[in-house]
This record gives C-alpha cells, sequence and structure tokens, in this order.
C-alpha cells in the first residue's frame, strides 16, 4: 500500500497541450547506444515507461549534419530517413504507457562534424569546444545561418511529430544545445540582434521556441532545457542571467526543464555532491513562471521528492541516473515498497559507457542496456526449470548479485561467506572517501536476499574446496574476487618490480585492513588509473601524512575522465597538498626513495618516501577451482563449478554485478553454444546501384 504522503507525486500535470499521468520525469540522458543499436535503447525506454515514469525522454537527437556530435553515438533527427527509427522509440514508450519525448540538438560549437565534414557553426569564430580539443574551429553564424538553423529546427520538430512524439526540446543547456552559446556571454561577443544584451543573446532561443511552438505545439509540448549556472562565476551563464532569461521568456515555452552546466557539473557523482545538490540552483525559479518546472539532481527519496514538490521548487520529478538504476522507481513507491528501491550510488560508470562510445552500463543495474540484447528485465527473471541447489561462495558484489537472482528463480541458494560483514570488496571500500553510497550496491542486494526464503546466508564461513565437495549442491559458483598484488606489476610494469631489502611497500588491501606506513612520507603508485590511487592519497593525506603520487598517466586517475571526475579529483588532491609526478613508470622501490623513469624519455627520478603503496593489478582469488578440480571431477553430485566476477578477472564492481546476473541468468539454460551470444542491431545495407557492378 502507498504512504499517502507520496499522493502528490502521483498527481497528473498539465504540460502544454498533453498531461503526464505522474509527477516522475525521466529527462533526456545519453546511453552510449543511439542510431547504432536502436531497437536495445527503444526496449530500455520501454522498460522505463513499464516503471511507471509519466514522461520519458529520448537523448540528444542531432537535428543536421552541421551539428554532428560524432565520435559519440546518440540519435539523429537529419531528414526523413531517420523518422522510422525515432518512431520506433516513441511506439515502445507509449505501449507501456509513459509520454515520450524527444530532445532534439544543434550541438552548434560543440559539434566537430567528424563525420559529416561539414564546417561547424557558433555565434562567433572559436575552436569547438569539444572534449578532444579537435583541430577544428566554427565559423561565426551569418544571418543566412541563422534563418537555415531555425528552419532545421522547425524541419526537425515537424519529423518528430510525425514520428508520434508528445514532447519536443529546445536545447540550451550544457554546451550541447547549441543555443547556449548564443545565450553565453564568453562565447558570444556579436554585435548585431543577437549579441551584446542579454535580450539580444536570448533571441535564437526565442525564435527557436515561437517556431517550434507554431510548428507543432497544436499538439506537442514544447520544452525549454537550460542551464541555471555554469559554475564559472560572472564568466559564464551564472544564476541571476539565466534567471532574467527564464523571466523574459518565462511563458513561452510549456515547460522549463532546468540543468547545472556542463554534464560533469549537471551529473556529479557521489564523491562530490550528495542527493539533492542541484536545489540551491533551481529555487525561486518557478515564481518566474507559470509553467512547470523540473529539475534534477539524483533524486532517489521520495521524501525529498515530496518536499522539493510542496516547497514550490519543482511541479516534476526529473531523472536520469535514478532511473537508469531503477527504472520501476515510480512503481516501487506507487506500491509502497521503499525497501525495494535500487538506489543509484552516484558513480557515473552510466555516463562513461557513453564517453566510450558504447551500451552504457550501471554498476547498480546490470540489466540496463540488456533489455532487448539479451532479453534481461530489472525485475524479472524466469523460472529455473528444475529444483537443483546452488552454492555462491563469496559476497561480493558478484556473489550477492548471484545470490538473489538464483534466488528469485526458485533454486535453492547457499550464500557462504568468510566475513561477518557481506559486500566484499565494498565492506571496506565504502568506509573510504567519498564512497560512502557505494555501499548501496551491497545493502539492496543483502535486503532482497533476506526477503527470499529459498536463500540461506551464511556468515563467518570460509569454505575450502572438501567443503564444497561435501555440501552436496549441484551447482558451485566462485565468487572470492580478487586481492591486489604487491609486487609492482600492471600496465608499466610487466616484470615484478625490485624492492630493497627493509623497503617498506603497502597494498590497498593492507591500508583498507587498517595497515598505515610507518614514516611520514608516503609514495603512493598508480598504475591502476581508476578511484584507488586516488581516494588512497586523500585518505592518507587527511590522516597528516607527506603524500607523493606517482603515475604513468598524463593525469591523476586517468581513466575518470570517462566518469567527468578526474578534473576534480586532480583539484581536490592538489588542494590537499597531495604532490604529483605525472607521466613517470615506478622501477625500484628504496628504503627511502622509490626511483621512476620518465615514460616519455627514460630519464629517472628519485622521489622520496618511507613507503611505497602499491595500486597496480589484481590477482584473482580463483584457488578454489584449481583445488575443486584437482580433488574432483565434477560428477553426479556437482554438476559444475564456476569462477564468476574479480574471481575470474578483477574488474570494476558493475562488471561483477553482470557476471553474477549473468551466471543466475543462464544456469540450466539450454543454448546452441555456437548462437550468437546476444542480439544485435546490423546496419541496412543500401539500395540501388552499386558502383563497382557498373560498367566503366
Ligand atoms: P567480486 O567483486 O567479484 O564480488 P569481492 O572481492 O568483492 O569480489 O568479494 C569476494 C568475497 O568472497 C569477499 O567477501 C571474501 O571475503 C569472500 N571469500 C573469499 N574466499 C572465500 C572462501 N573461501 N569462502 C567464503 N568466502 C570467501
Ligand atoms: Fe547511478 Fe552508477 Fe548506475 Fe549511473 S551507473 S545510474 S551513477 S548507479
Amino acid at each position: 500500500m502507498r504512504d499517502p504522503r507520496y499522493d502528490i507525486l502521483f498527481e497528473p500535470v498539465r504540460i502544454g497541450p498533453v498531461t503526464t499521468k505522474n509527477r516522475f520525469y525521466q529527462v533526456p540522458h545519453c546511453n552510449g547506444m543511439g542510431y547504432r543499436d536502436a531497437t536495445a535503447l527503444a526496449t530500455m525506454r520501454a522498460v522505463k515507461a513499464e516503471g511507471g515514469w509519466g514522461v520519458v525522454c529520448t537523448e540528444q537527437v542531432e537535428i543536421h549534419p552541421t551539428g554532428d556530435i560524432a565520435p559519440f553515438i546518440e540519435l539523429r533527427n537529419w531528414d526523413e530517413s531517420d523518422v522510422a527509427m525515432l518512431a520506433r522509440i516513441a511506439e515502445a514508450t507509449h505501449a507501456k504507457g509513459a509520454l515520450a519525448g524527444l530532445q532534439l540538438a544543434h550541438n552548434g560549437m560543440n559539434a566537430p562534424n567528424l563525420y559529416s565534414r561539414e564546417i561547424p557553426i557558433g555565434p562567433v569564430d572559436l575552436p569547438v569546444f569539444s572534449i578532444f580539443n579537435d583541430p577544428v574551429q566554427a565559423r561565426a553564424m551569418d544571418k543566412e545561418d541563422i534563418r537555415n538553423l531555425r528552419r532545421w529546427h522547425r524541419n526537425a520538430a515537424l519529423r518528430g511529430k510525425r514520428a508520434g512524439y508528445d514532447l519536443v526540446y529546445v536545447y540550451a543547456g550544457k554546451l550541447f544545445g547549441g543555443a547556449m552559446f548564443f545565450l553565453s556571454r564568453r562565447f558570444n561577443t556579436r554585435s548585431d540582434e543577437y549579441g551584446g544584451s542579454l535580450e539580444n543573446r536570448a533571441r535564437l532561443l526565442k525564435e527557436l521556441i515561437e517556431e517550434t511552438k507554431d510548428a507543432v505545439g497544436d499538439t506537442m509540448a514544447v520544452a525549454c532545457r537550460i542551464s541555471v549556472d555554469e559554475l564559472i562565476g560572472e564568466e559564464g551563464l551564472h544564476a541571476a542571467e539565466a534567471r532574467e532569461v527564464i523571466a523574459h521568456l518565462a511563458e513561452l515555452p510549456d515547460l522549463w526543464d532546468l540543468t547545472l552546466s556542463s554534464w560533469d557539473n549537471d551529473s556529479q557523482t557521489s564523491r562530490f555532491a550528495d542527493e539533492g545538490y542541484q536545489e540551491p540552483f533551481v529555487t525561486g525559479i518557478k515564481p518566474l513562471t507559470s509553467k512547470p518546472v523540473v529539475g534534477v539532481g539524483r533524486l532517489t527519496s521520495p521524501d525529498y521528492m515530496v518536499k522539493l514538490i510542496r516547497s514550490g521548487v519543482l511541479d516534476l520529478i526529473g531523472a536520469a541516473r535514478p532511473s537508469i538504476a531503477d527504472p520501476f522507481l515510480p512503481n516501487k513507491i506507487k506500491e509502497g515498497r521503499i525497501d525495494d528501491i535500487r538506489e543509484c550510488i552516484g558513480c557515473n560508470m552510466c555516463v562513461a559507457g557513453d564517453h566510450m562510445m558504447s551500451p552504457s552500463r550501471c554498476t547498480q543495474n546490470p540489466s540496463f542496456g540488456e533489455e532487448w540484447r539479451r532479453g534481461w528485465h530489472p525485475e524479472r527473471i524466469s523460472r529455473a526449470t528444475s529444483r537443483s541447489s546452488v552454492l555462491v561462495v563469496g559476497a561480493g558484489p558478484a556473489g550477492l548479485e548471484a545470490a538473489m537472482m538464483l534466488g528469485r528463480r526458485g533454486y535453492e541458494v547457499t550464500l557462504a561467506e568468510k566475513s561477518r560483514a557481506l559486500g566484499g570488496r565494498l565492506v571496506a571500500e565504502r568506509r573510504l572517501p567519498g564512497l560512502s553510497a557505494w555501499g548501496r550496491v551491497a545493502d539492496y542486494r543483502e535486503g532482497q536476499i533476506s526477503k527470499l526464503a529459498n536463500v540461506a546466508v551464511y556468515r563467518e564461513s570460509e569454505l575450502t574446496a572438501e567443503d564444497i565437495l561435501s555440501f552436496g549442491c549441484d551447482h558451485a559458483v566462485i565468487a572470492t574476487g580478487s586481492t591486489w598484488r604487491r609486487d609492482g606489476v600492471a600496465r608499466y610494469l610487466l616484470k615484478p618490480i625490485s624492492v630493497a631489502p627493509g623497503a617498506e611497500v603497502l597494498t590497498p588491501d593492507d591500508v583498507m585492513g587498517g595497515a598505515r606506513p610507518r614514516g611520514k612520507r608516503v609514495v603512493i603508485y598508480d598504475d591502476d588509473h581508476y578511484y584507488m590511487g586516488g581516494v588512497l592519497a586523500e585518505l592518507l593525506v587527511a590522516e597528516g601524512r607527506d603524500v607523493t603520487l606517482v603515475t604513468p598517466a598524463a593525469d591523476v586517475s586517468n581513466w575518470m575522465r570517462n566518469t567527468m571526475e578526474q578534473f576534480r579529483v586532480q583539484a581536490r588532491l592538489l588542494e590537499l597538498g597531495v604532490k604529483i609526478i605525472t607521466a613517470h613508470g615506478m622501477t625500484e622501490i628504496g628504503t627511502e626513495a622509490v626511483q621512476a623513469a620518465c615514460v616519455f624519455t627514460g630519464r629517472r627520478v628519485t622521489v622520496e618516501g618511507d613507503a611505497t603503496v602499491l595500486v597496480t593489478a589484481r590477482l584473482p582469488r580463483n584457488g578454489l577451482l584449481k583445488d575443486v578440480n584437482t580433488l574432483a571431477t565434477i560428477g553426479a553430485s556437482l554438476k559444475s563449478i564456476t569462477v564468476i566476477g574479480d574471481a575470474e578477472a578483477p574488474g570494476t564492481i558493475a562488471a561483477a554485478v553482470f557476471a553474477g546476473r549473468r551466471y543466475a541468468e543462464e544456469l540450466e539454460v539450454a543454448r546452441d553454444e555456437d548462437a550468437p551470444l546476444f542480439r544485435r542491431e546490423v546496419t541496412g545495407l543500401a539500395e540501388g546501384p552499386l558502383p563497382w557492378r557498373t560498367a566503366g
């Protein structure tokens, strides 16, 4: 039963000519699938609609080849040939009961046009503002360009209408929507009627909204997505100015969708921002307009959502990541199943997928992106066809997910864990600076498992191969995790590092287990490049040690460029006084210093330190499998033994959760060994005359 406190979240809201059934609004979000994986993407949106979101939007949809954001894979609405793909997504969304929103975007100076080879366009002549520093400049738009852009936008909206959408965006946010470059004083230094005063800088946005309304506004709602702050002070579009723009255009669109700019500020991680971090930036905007206002901020708590509505901050609860982590969040609140919500942990693994041009992965929701490819569902799994029993060894992310999903399939499951606490690596990692929200991965699964009568959990139960064989289960899963290496081997060094006698070497496992360097000066060597090196530097410096971080990469926590955190990590470490030495690989560890070599020249430097923490590779803890295999051949009693997660190959928490889910999905499901591993969409081949077949 739903708590009546949450009734307000289920009120319908009128948005121009359409009405959403509730206040749950899945704002546009990228997913790394786009035009390459359109049916996978459509199915993902359908699952969100099924989970109760009133509005489900697309990601940004390019309206013209001059706003081509390749190599990133979003959707396209360049011409009539794109309508069928867009229609498939709208149809999938409607089929499960949500309104379908289309986020039109002309990326302007953000688009290097690598695919189309068109000259980028923007308010002025400047290099394109893309993350790869492409050697490409945008050309200042003349009046004809502006007229063209308006026409392209109008045509794209009309195609969106033909594709069946209910709501269409005019985008001036996050430095993706090209109209934002016109709004921004630092980019727009024009002297004509599109530059100078705020009214002039907002002229293009105003025209786009008016013309979109004129084209499709009779049946479609027109939303304006706008940045409420770039967080760079007076230089950028700042709070006061954004409010002036909103006040100026207040009643023009049917809905205001508020974001911080750019994307790294909009989608901040839990390491740097708490749930609701956007509230101060969106408070006070609603009184400027009578139109509904949607905002975001990793909103997962229904009480907080109610507060945002009741206090008049927002009309609609916007979510991208919370809707990825739990597509059924609205329905769970509706059904009074608050404990069942799979809360986003704010890790931005999903964002990383888009940045790497591959389908997004979610740490919390392993079915995300797999709804069509593998037929996985965030809430459902097929029933077991046998009454087999399964022993899961190790309760880290992989073992917990496997046990939970096997339990849901109906198997008799035993989960045995060496430690008292469940969670595996997360038991220690959630205590590291900024990572406490990551503990939700373990908490959610532990909570769900406690509701399953057919899953028995044994803590403080370190199993041996003999235990596994004598247990009498049909299947055993080894999910025993991994151990950080102590010999420096990773990418830079492929052979163990030379360590002087008496030199103190620690691993992340030692530090997380409570060990601390004896001396004050610590060198952290990071050849892992994800969060561990930076997080340990933060921990040790906070405890009063002098920390030097050495890495062969160009910057610290280099891979976190993909989660949009790298610059924040480096800024934080610099502010804390951590000394950073980049582009150096460690070659020797002494008692009072280490030697490192420049990755370009090979020149050696000496870095003083009393102890070294090696954040390098990990070793899979898979000894149990080897022991079982030497003790017995798999036979009548034990039908299978399988290693999953970090015990198979150390990776991310998201990969371990995926491995657990995959094991549970595939157990005792017959498949042809040579059948494709998952469904994929193959580009339709062109029809018509083929040049090499024609004579001449
Ligand atoms: P993953 O990320 O693959 O889930 P983790 O390292 O997070 O791996 O978790 C592995 C878990 O397995 C840890 O909680 C560890 O205590 C547990 N474990 C390791 N060896 C055994 C064993 N022999 N018996 C029971 N539990 C074990
Ligand atoms: Fe949230 Fe991480 Fe999932 Fe993204 S990947 S939705 S940030 S839990």
